[in-house]
């Protein structure tokens, strides 16, 4: 047997008991555990899914409230299995492709803000494009079932995510670049206009640059600032008022309780 398929047949095994969707271009360094086990740590979490100090970090959590806008999606905190939003609409905005397909849905919320902001980024000449949003759990697995036939499963986690643990499967979630479409999903888009009108605007129209620079150890991921994930107005400009990220937002919420 090829060590492909031996890593496809591990794989297999790991994707019949994660959940949700994931990042197609970080990496993961645990494996989900069984759906016993994981319903085990929801049930003793006592903060509605999020992990707690003395959560062991390689079994992640499942979310006890997958619909709430300012959901926690990362490495620790996953979706319930099979998870998807209930009011996904296409936002009326420009995109990198034109057909009406599942990556160009984002929840009726965050899809509403997003015409708000690339409308704003038109009129102050710095126009946008959108290039993936929503990500189903399927679409999921069938991108790191290929990662892991083409590198195997050792290199795919590495720089993929496995299910579960993506916050494009939440539909608040999308990656932009910049209306010409250079750059999509690369770190030369940190350099333009649009990545800068991002940091300082998004948060006016309840986004976040998610994975910021410096942050990694905390997020997980690298810098990605075409990352944006929609948490509503108020939170947005709290959290970029604070500059801390998402995680350091429900560390300190957990940590008065
Ligand atoms: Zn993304």
């Amino acid at each position: 047997m090829s060590k492909t398929s031996m890593a496809t047949m591990l794989l297999s095994a790991l994707l019949i008991t994660a959940s949700g969707c994931s990042h197609d271009d970080n990496s993961i360094d645990q494996e989900p555990t069984t759906q016993k086990e994981k319903s085990v740590q929801a049930e003793t979490s006592k903060t509605k899914g999020i992990a707690s100090a003395d959560h062991n970090p390689a079994v992640p959590v499942t979310v006890m409230d997958p619909d709430a806008i300012p959901v926690l999606i990362n490495k620790e905190n996953m979706l319930p299995d099979n998870y998807k939003p209930a009011d996904l609409v296409y936002p009326d905005v420009r995109f990198t492709f034109t057909e009406k397909i599942e990556k160009r849905m984002m929840r009726k919320e965050a899809a509403d803000a997003l015409e708000s902001l690339f409308q704003a980024a038109d009129e102050q000449g710095v126009p946008l494009a959108g290039v993936s949003a929503y990500r189903s759990q399927k679409t999921q697995t069938s991108l790191f079932n290929h990662y892991v036939e083409k590198d195997g499963l050792e290199a795919a986690l590495l720089y993929s995510a496995t299910p579960g643990t993506s916050e494009h499967q939440t539909g608040l979630a999308i990656d932009v670049t910049s209306s010409d479409g250079s750059c999509a999903v690369e770190d030369c888009f940190g350099k333009t206009d649009q990545a800068q009108w991002l940091v300082d605007n998004a948060p006016t129209y309840g986004f976040i640059i998610r994975y910021e620079e410096g942050k990694e150890s905390i997020t997980g991921y690298k810098y990605e600032p075409w990352h944006l994930r929609y948490v509503g107005q108020k939170l947005a400009q709290d959290l970029t008022d604070r500059g801390i990220t998402l995680e350091e937002y429900y560390q300190s919420n957990v940590a008065v309780k």
